[in-house]
This record gives structure tokens, sequence and C-alpha cells, in this order.
């Protein structure tokens, strides 16, 4: 700071924020009328992403840092512990506050609730802001004053909730006189463990704020309106596709829920399920605020002595797309060729592996946690444990969904399949090829193999899964 700078400037600790708009921290720090520092951190939490999230956090920095540049200011990035990394740039700048946007998993709750306490102690001010969420969960109780552990009557309970208008850009963020060091979010490499995948990937992304904007505007224009039928059909993109943006914070959830009231006050039907659908984003941060085991361990305790499998060689071939099951097969190559999943894919491919395959819900959990870019801790822990059977809301164990029968219901013209499976096509859709070019090397596979049989027939696979529930049934 120069000696004639007469306010300290303040940190805006930058996480899954990545906006400039209805960010309450930024519109904190820059209220306080001294210069604002930006600063992003790569700690434990950030180094021990999955590779496809870990890549894709990556280009969200490097896009917020290119949108702070056009407004004069600048992103600090800084490597190490959190705490250890605000100390010394409060030390090195003056700046007496820090400014951040709340998280709600029990890893970053941990890491902000003692750098608060840190910052605390050196006469430090941190502040942490609302904004990941439309809903803070210790705010929504029952009845009885508990949690919901139900999705409906949560939905309902928030429903009429009058939720924060979205607020603007600061006008300005004023910079300091000088900017402290910083390194270079090239030297961080944070896509190194995207291989050849990045490639495959990155034109399906929308990387930062405005394509997150873009995305949005794009579908309340052009599909909200039938989005109650449309999506769920694979083969089309009938979905909004923010969740890859939700997670990074590239948008705000009440961007989301504002933009989906004013199409349901313009009178397009599919907009209250879309409402909901981002309600089912909040129940799962309810859910993991009230209950962290969501993350790890099944939610109902009586689960832990069914015979779920470890690793095994199918769940491998469940990885690589080589199941000989059409659904699962073309749903996993979706992942590895998009970086995403279609929410039916994804009900298919954990109900398979989990009931037809036997195999615990926590090898899909991280395997999609590694491959996921819309990777989100609450809603991908919610998912499998509902796909599983062993989550607060789910589907009950003996209902096993059939992906033939499925696919035949939901991708009647195949354009799914076809557009992510190659083997047998005289001449595969790019997609479908593109999946052989993401994929390791040492997976050995080749468009010109034949199509896999099944590795376990459907209906057996079905009776050993509902013989194993009867039998912890009848112990029980
Ligand atoms: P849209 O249909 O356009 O919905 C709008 C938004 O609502 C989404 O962006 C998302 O934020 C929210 N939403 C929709 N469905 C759900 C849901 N079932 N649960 C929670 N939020 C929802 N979602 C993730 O964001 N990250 C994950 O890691 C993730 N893992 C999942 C794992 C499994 C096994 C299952 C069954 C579901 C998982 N989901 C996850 C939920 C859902 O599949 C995705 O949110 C959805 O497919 C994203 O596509 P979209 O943005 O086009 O959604």
């Amino acid at each position: 700071m120069s000696d004639t700078d007469k306010t300290a400037p303040v940190l805006w600790w930058v996480r899954r924020d990545l906006r400039l708009s209805d960010n309450a921290a930024l519109l904190a720090a820059c209220a306080t009328g001294a210069s604002v520092i930006p600063v992003f951190l790569c700690d434990d939490l950030i180094d021990g992403l999955g590779a496809a999230p870990k890549w894709r956090f990556g280009l969200g920095i490097a896009a917020l840092q290119t949108r702070l540049r056009a407004l004069g200011s600048e992103l600090i990035l800084r490597r190490g512990p959190a705490l250890e990394g605000l100390r010394a740039l409060c030390a090195e700048t003056g700046a007496q506050a820090v400014h951040w946007s709340r998280a709600y998993d029990p890893a970053q709750v941990a890491r902000d609730t003692e750098v608060k306490a840190g910052l605390k102690s050196d006469g430090i001010d941190g502040q942490s802001h609302g904004g990941h969420l439309l809903i803070e969960p210790w705010t929504v109780e029952t009845g009885t004053g508990g949690f919901y552990k139900v999705y409906t009557p949560f939905w309902k309970s928030v429903r009429t909730r009058e939720m924060h208008v979205p607020r603007p850009q600061p006008k300005a963020i004023p910079a300091p006189d000088q900017w402290p060091e910083s390194d270079s979010l090239a030297t961080w490499d944070l896509g190194a463990a995207m291989n050849r995948g990045a490639e495959v990937v990155a034109p399906h992304l929308a990387v930062g704020e405005e394509g997150a904007r873009d995305r949005l505007d794009r579908f309340i224009e052009d599909r909200v309106a039938a989005y109650g039928t449309a999506r769920d059909i694979p083969g089309i993109e009938g979905t909004s596709r923010l969740s890859e943006n939700l997670t990074y914070g590239e948008i705000s959830p009440a961007t989301c829920w504002q933009a989906g009231q004013r199409a349901l006050h313009d009178g397009k039907p599919g907009a209250e399920i879309f409402l909901k659908e981002l309600v089912w984003r909040e129940f799962a941060y309810h859910l993991v605020w009230h209950t962290p085991r969501l993350l790890d361990r099944n939610w109902r305790e009586d689960w832990d002595g069914f015979p779920w499998r470890d690793d095994n060689p199918e769940a491998e071939a469940w990885r690589q797309g080589r199941t000989g099951i059409r659904f699962v097969d073309a749903a996993m190559r979706e992942m590895y060729v998009t970086g995403t999943m279609h929410n039916r894919g994804r009900m298919i491919v954990a109900s398979y592996l989990t009931k037809h395959l036997m195999t615990h819900w926590r090898v899909g959990q991280l395997w999609f946690e590694d491959c996921l870019v819309d990777w989100d801790p609450a809603s991908n822990a919610m998912g499998w444990q509902w796909a599983a059977g062993s989550g607060p809301d789910a589907a009950p164990y003996f209902r096993v969904f059939n992906p033939d029968t499925q696919l035949d219901k939901f991708d009647r013209d195949q354009s799914y399949q076809r557009r992510f499976i190659a083997e047998g096509q005289g001449s595969p859709e790019p997609d479908a090829l593109s999946f052989f070019a993401a994929v390791p090397r040492s997976w050995g596979l080749s468009p010109n193999h034949p199509y896999p049989d099944p590795i376990v027939a459907l209906d057996a696979g079905r009776k050993r899964a509902l013989d194993a529930y009867q039998a912890r049934k009848d112990a029980a």
C-alpha cells in the first residue's frame, strides 16, 4: 500500500462463487468503500478434487480472471492452507477484513471455521455470506422442529418463500495501489489428470459467468416450456445443463430461480418443474448440513449389513462403458465425452451398479467424483444413496430399473444410443468415436471391437439383488 492510502484493502476470498453478479461476498467487500483484493487459494480441498472437476474449476478461475481484468481488477492466486494464505495476504497488504461465500459440506465448513477463528485471533474480521444456496439449510424446519428427510414436504414448505432478487454486479471494484504477488494459474496445472479427456470434453462446456447466463437465457427462451416431458429424454437437449455452472457458482441459484418464476408467470408450463429441480439441489444440502454422513456412509444405518461388493471386474466394465447393456454403456460414455450425464442415465447406471452388480454405491460415487465436470458433493451423494436405497428419500430397493425397458421408453428413436455407442454402426457418430479418443489407452478399447455381450444377464442380476435384499429383511 502507498503511504497516501488511508483505507486498508479488504480481501474477497473467491471459492465456489466464480461470478461478479449476485455475489453477496463481493458486494459486501465493495460496500466497505476500500479497495478490494480478490484472492483464490489452492488448498488441499482444491488439490484433492477429482480429475474433471479440478480441471473445470481451473477453467472457471481463468474466466473470472479475465472478467476481473476487464474491470481493472485482478485475481490473486496463492497455494497452500487457506488460513496461512489469508494471513500472509493480510500481513502483506494491511487488509483488516475478509469476505467469502458460505459453504455447507463438512470439509469446507471445518476449514472455514478454522479460518474464521484464526483471523479473529489476529484481529481481522472474517465474514461469510449466503448465495451458494437459495435457502440456508438451518432455516427450514418441520412442524416439530426437526429437519426434512423427504423431498415433497420440503418442497411444500419452501415453494412460496420469498427468495432474494438477484443483485447486479458492482459498478466498480476499487483496485489497490499495488497488487500483491500472485502465482500463475498455469503453474497449478489443475488439468494434469485429464490426459486425453480434456480436448474431447472442452467443446461441451459453457465456462464462466457469460456462458452460464447464456445457457439460462436459451433454456428459458427455447426449452423450459416443454421441460416437463423433454427432461426425461436423454437423446435431446431438454434440460438446462446449468449444474456445471451452479457447482462453481458461475451463476447464482437465485438468478435461476427468478428466471424460472418469470417463465412460470409467462405461462410456460415446464417452469414449475424446473423450480422443483432447483429445490432438489437445496434439499441435498439440507440433508448434508443436518446429516453429513450422507456423504460417505449409508444414511440408513440398517444398510450397513447389506452384502455390497467392493470394487470388482464388473464394476470396471461399468466404468469403461462395456457392460453390454446399452443404456448403461451409452450413459457412461456420455460422461466420458461430455463431462456430464443425463439425469435418467445417472439413475440407470447407479441402479445397475448397486443392484444388478451388487456393488457398493461408494464405488460409483467416487467414479462420478472423478469424471463429472458438474460434480457436486451433496447432489452426488444424495443421488447415489437414492439409487442404492440407503438414502433418506430413496427409491425402494425392490424397485429395480430395467435398463432395457427404460431405453425403449426414453430413447424411442435410438438417438441417444447411436450418439454414444459406436460398435456395430456403419458410420458412427462423432461423439461415439470421441469416447475412444478420451478414455485411457490402457483400456485397450477400439470402435472396431464387437459390442460386448451383457456381463450379467438382467434377470439374473435383478434376482441376485432381490434375494440379498430379502435375506437382509429376514435377518432384521
Ligand atoms: P436440469 O434438469 O436443468 O435441472 C436444473 C437444476 O436443478 C440442475 O442444474 C441441478 O442444479 C438441479 N437438479 C436437477 N435434478 C437434481 C437432482 N436430482 N438432485 C439435485 N439437484 C438437481 N447433480 C449435480 O449437480 N452434481 C452431481 O454430482 C450429481 N450427481 C448425481 C448422481 C446421481 C447418481 C444422480 C441420480 C443424480 C446426480 N445429480 C447431480 C443430479 C442430477 O442428475 C443433475 O443435477 C442434473 O442431471 C443436471 O442436469 P441439468 O443441469 O441439465 O439439470
